[in-house]
């Protein structure tokens, strides 16, 4: 087994503008709890353009981790960005019923066949790499829009057309086009169910070859590949059954792990089971079969979510340090390569309450060395 990659996620500020750490001592903190990696959310790809001091910002902060001695990741939303949308509005994609996603949560989800958007997030991660100079890049939100943390069961999530993404209309002539169809033409809903009934699976093929075509464009034109750059995916974390069997990560998603393996080194499963509503039982099903879909150079990480997130959908509303436990020691006998701790903000709430789950992380993580 390689060595095991500890990450752990900061999306926000709050270590310094709640807890009022400097970016030295909040390096020290991080690299005494025993992660080897930090992945850091960096500013939107529209911000850093009309003020590139956004993404200056942030480079004492890098610097002070990687002094530290831990690998730091830049986290970017590929493909969910209100403000990119503002800028490309043809970049909003269509349902299979003909619907633009303007409501939340997905009305910032970007169709992932638009030139414009690509262009923009290759020259925005070009900067981060030439300001920050980081070891890696984390991409998330590379994928057909849906919002998949309500993807629970128990309540089962019911998939429907709404749920089925990108038929705008540069989508559907590219798909045209490339499969040496002609479609009725009569409206997008049509033109969808035609694609649906009759040329599904080259459809589902054709969408998860533009996604990983999109990822590979911009690791490509940024220079993070020729600057031998790591990659890390947020990847859907759901296996094949789910769902009535209906493999979501790939025919709602569009994500193709097989395929996403020539341009990504790292797959984080984002396992939150709190979000999710899952059973750690689960996990082991989700990690194995991830593990099969891709070439054993290929890392496989999961998500160990601290705190819980959302409510509803009967979830529940706290995660004790049992569950960490329980859900933590799943994850290692899965055979994953490590973990994404999720979040240090979280981790710091917990110091100030009595710092059990700190304690237990740090066990967690003395676990996988
Ligand atoms: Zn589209």
């Amino acid at each position: 087994m390689r060595n095991a990659c500890i990450a752990i996620t900061i999306d926000d500020q709050q270590w310094s503008t709640i807890y009022g750490l400097h970016h030295v001592s909040a390096a020290a903190a991080l690299r005494d709890l025993g992660v080897d990696s930090v992945v850091v959310r960096a500013p939107s790809p529209v911000r850093s353009a009309s003020n590139p001091r956004d993404v200056l910002a942030d480079r004492p902060w890098v610097e002070s981790l990687q002094n530290a001695g831990l690998r730091v990741f830049v986290a970017i939303d590929l493909f969910d960005d209100r403000a990119l949308l503002e800028r490309f509005p043809d970049a909003r994609p269509v349902n299979a019923l003909g619907e633009q996603s303007w409501a939340p949560p997905l009305d910032g989800a970007i169709c992932p066949t638009h030139d414009g958007v690509i262009e923009l997030l290759s020259a925005h991660v070009a900067t981060l790499l030439d300001v920050l100079a980081p070891d890696g890049v984390t991409l998330r939100s590379a994928h057909f829009p849906g919002f998949w943390p309500d993807w629970t069961i128990e309540p089962d999530y019911p998939f429907s057309g709404e749920d089925q993404w990108c038929f705008c209309d540069r989508c559907r002539a590219a798909f045209a086009a490339d499969a040496g169809i002609t479609l009725s033409g009569v409206s997008i809903g049509s033109d969808a169910a035609g694609i649906l009934a009759l040329h599904r699976q080259p459809w589902l093929i054709w969408r998860a070859r533009r996604l990983t075509l999109a990822i590979d464009r911009v690791l490509t034109a940024s220079g993070a590949r020729s600057r031998g750059i790591e990659t890390m995916l947020a990847t859907l974390p759901f296996v094949a059954a789910d769902f009535g069997g209906i493999d979501v990560r790939r025919t709602i998603g569009g994500q193709d792990l097989a395929m996403l393996a020539g341009a990504i080194d790292t797959f984080e499963l984002v396992t939150e089971m709190q979000v999710l509503n899952r059973h750690p039982v689960w996990l082991g099903q989700v990690v194995r079969e991830a593990i099969r879909q891709l070439p054993g150079s290929r890392s496989v990480l999961c998500a160990l979510q601290i705190s819980p997130h959302h409510q509803g959908r009967n979830r529940a509303s706290q995660i004790d340090v049992g569950d960490l436990s329980v859900t933590a020691d799943a994850i290692r006998q899965a055979g994953a390569d490590g973990l994404v701790l999720s979040s240090w903000t979280d981790l710091l709430a917990d110091q100030f309450a009595g710092g059990r789950k700190t304690a237990l992380v740090r066990e967690i993580i003395a676990a996988w060395s």
